[in-house]
Formats: C-alpha cells, sequence, structure tokens
C-alpha cells in the first residue's frame, strides 16, 4: 500500500510508502483528512502505484506530483 498527501495550499502531491515516518506521524486535523479530502487535503491511501498516479491525474493534474525521499 501507498499513500498520497493532497495538498491544496500548496497544490502538491506527495506520494510515500507505508512505512515512511511522515505516514506514521500523519494525524487528521480540522482541515486536512485522514482518508479524505477536506479543505486544505489530505491522506488517501491506494493499493498500487497506477492507482495513485490514476487519481491524481484525473483530479489533481494541475498539481506537482512529487515522491518522497521513502519511495
Ligand atoms: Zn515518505
Amino acid at each position: 500500500m501507498l499513500w498520497m498527501n493532497v495538498d491544496k495550499p500548496t497544490k502538491r502531491c506527495t506520494l510515500h510508502l507505508s512505512q515512511c515516518r511522515f505516514v506514521k506521524g500523519k494525524k487528521e486535523t480540522t482541515y486536512k483528512g485522514d482518508g479524505e479530502i477536506k479543505r486544505d487535503g489530505g491522506w488517501l491511501s491506494f493499493q498500487s502505484l497506477e492507482g495513485a498516479v490514476e487519481h491524481y491525474e484525473s483530479r489533481y493534474s494541475n498539481y506537482d506530483l512529487i515522491n518522497c525521499s521513502c519511495s
């Protein structure tokens, strides 16, 4: 499994592996969701890189797609 951090204020989607320290440290806030997208974005999980890229291209193609150093 992998995770994508969708950050609307900076227009960035960052891909992480499940074991990344940023994934372990993520937490839901008022404006940032965990498993859902809120006002400022959120963390979404995907079974495959293909699925994550497909979601990125369909919803956030105007954002930057970044690979965390963990991936
Ligand atoms: Zn990472």
